[in-house]
């Protein structure tokens, strides 16, 4: 996979991109992350890329032309080796909100372009007529889309294949199934009186999967029921979450 980053501030990828699961994704040649100033694509003699916004009103709007200039560059380097067609993804808080589902969709991609924005945000026609898809990490306000966008990246990668050592671990994490994952537990079996659970040391493997799948469905119902409409449940499963529903209205 190929992802390029449109930034103003590409020296704040240094870290994440050289440390941890990254670095090693990329020495290994699983992903290839670039950064790009899109200060170098503007076409006036100060390079500025922001202006005031037509109507007037506060703060500074990002201008199309450098940023157009830098996809189409991005864009057009990546053209010579074929594949997919790129997805171009604006970071912004009124986008779709960002989710492992999205995650997973984007790790099927062969090629993602960052854009980052800054100041009251983007001329529209970077909106209407560049991007494909338009992202929020959620519903705040962050000065710029270069941590919303690491987020992203970060969580996109470590789905590509080879990236996690142990490929379960990323099938067991919260959300994958639609529930949040179970507790976990290591050594001492006892620490300060509070003992792991009898089931984790019984070796028995069959009995701890089915403590683990019910202690992620109590986890999902007391911390994110809004979670479970959507989640993949058996009928036993499904009939447990109405007793333990109806229980409560009785309380
Ligand atoms: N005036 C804009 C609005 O109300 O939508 C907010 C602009 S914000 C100060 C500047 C930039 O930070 C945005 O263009 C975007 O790139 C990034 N940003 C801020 N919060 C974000 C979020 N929750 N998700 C994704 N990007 C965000």
């Amino acid at each position: 996979m190929r992802i390029d980053v449109l930034t103003l501030f590409p020296e704040m990828f240094d870290g994440v991109f050289g440390s941890s699961i990254l670095g090693k994704a990329r020495e290994r040649g699983i992903v290839e992350l670039s950064t790009l100033n899109f200060r170098e694509f503007s076409t006036n003699k100060h390079h500025t890329v922001d202006d005031t916004p037509y109507g007037g009103g506060g703060g500074m709007v990002l201008k199309p032309e450098p940023i157009f200039g830098a996809v189409e560059h991005v864009l057009e380097r990546a053209g010579g080796e074929g594949g997919k067609p790129a997805r171009v993804i604006l970071m912004c808080p009124q986008g779709e909100t960002f989710t492992q589902r999205k995650a997973e969709e984007l790790a099927r991609e062969s090629h993602l372009v960052f854009i980052c924005g800054h100041y009251e945000g983007y001329d529209e026609r970077i909106r209407e007529f560049l991007v494909t898809d338009e992202l929020s990490i959620g519903d705040y306000v962050l000065t710029g889309g270069e941590l919303p966008s690491m987020a992203v990246i970060d969580a996109v990668v470590r789905l590509l294949p080879g990236v996690l050592g142990n490929e379960n671990s990323a099938l067991a994490d919260s959300f994958q199934d639609g529930l949040l994952e179970y507790p976990h537990y290591t050594r001492p079996p006892e620490f300060r009186g509070w003992a792991v659970p009898d089931v984790l040391l019984s070796g028995n493997h069959a009995e701890i999967a089915k403590w683990r799948r019910r202690q992620s469905l109590e986890r999902t119902f007391v911390r994110r029921p809004d979670l479970l409409e959507r989640a993949e449940l058996t009928a036993a499963e499904r009939k447990w979450l109405e007793e333990k529903r109806a229980e409560l209205e009785f309380e």
